[in-house]
């Protein structure tokens, strides 16, 4: 069983004392060079070679993601060391980052073209969106809590990200003003797959969606001219998809 997105142990018996301000390290994040930038380097490619590419992920395009994506930058700064362990970490609201490993079968499986749009549910902080703009040309996101989809969209900027749209919704609904999208990543777990997400795929595109309860598979959809096929992938545990409309 991978370990994505499991409920996190609360972020108790932490300093309680004020922080120092985050404004003090914030330059050297920015800047993405000097020492710091080189140590973040080294620990993607070390995330690269022991945890993405012994699984069985090649595609040099999701490697080159993986690669230059600045994933601490996508964590609460009391977590920047832990940004490339192999495991899913805690981002506020109950809610985490998904593991790199998932996220990286995710966006191989979507088989993204360059060209490409595609949609995200589930924005969290921001990190599979980063990611997946990479890869394609446009991408939206949906997150049902708003100062995630806030924060998210801040980091984003940032790092400036600007073929990356985000807003704050549910994504049971899609996002049917940018429609059909050539792929559409999921990364919360719907106990069944949602409709709407299959009308707004384009022909040849594909839906990858964790799907079941406390645990659950990773579909992944092709719509094909005669309709949709399923293929049935690995096993993992992501925080439920909220707020479906019974
Ligand atoms: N891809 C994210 C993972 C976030 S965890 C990352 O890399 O950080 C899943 C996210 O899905 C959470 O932020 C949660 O709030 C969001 N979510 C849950 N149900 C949703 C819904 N119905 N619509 C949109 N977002 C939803």
């Amino acid at each position: 069983m991978v370990n994505v997105n499991s409920a996190p142990a609360a972020l108790t018996g932490s300093d309680p004392r004020p922080k120092a301000p985050a404004t003090s390290i914030e330059p050297l994040y920015t800047r993405g060079h000097g020492h710091l930038g080189r140590l973040y380097a080294e620990q993607r490619q070390l995330m690269v070679n022991q945890q993405i590419i012994p699984r069985g992920i090649t595609d040099p395009r999701v490697i080159n993601a993986m690669l230059t994506v600045p994933r601490h930058r996508f964590v609460p700064l009391d977590s920047t060391q832990f940004a490339y362990r192999d495991e899913p970490l805690p981002i506020g609201h109950n809610q985490t980052i998904s593991q790199p490993y998932i996220v990286a079968f995710m966006t191989d499986a979507a088989s993204i073209p360059g060209n490409g749009r595609v949609l995200e549910v589930g924005t969290g902080s921001g990190y599979q969106t980063a990611i997946l703009a990479t890869l394609a040309a446009e991408v939206y996101s949906i997150e049902i809590v708003a100062p995630l989809a806030q924060q998210a969209e801040r980091t984003l900027r940032q790092l400036g990200y600007d073929n990356v749209h985000i807003k704050q919704g549910n994504g049971y609904a899609g996002w049917a003003e940018y429609a059909p999208y050539d792929a559409i990543v999921v990364t919360a777990a719907p106990t069944r797959i949602p409709s709407a997400l299959l009308d707004q795929l384009a022909m040849g595109g594909k839906l990858v969606v964790p799907v079941g309860y406390s645990s659950q598979t990773i579909l992944v959809i092709t719509r094909h001219l005669t309709g949709f096929s399923t293929e049935y992938t690995i096993p993992v545990r992501f925080v439920p998809m909220v707020g479906e409309d019974h």
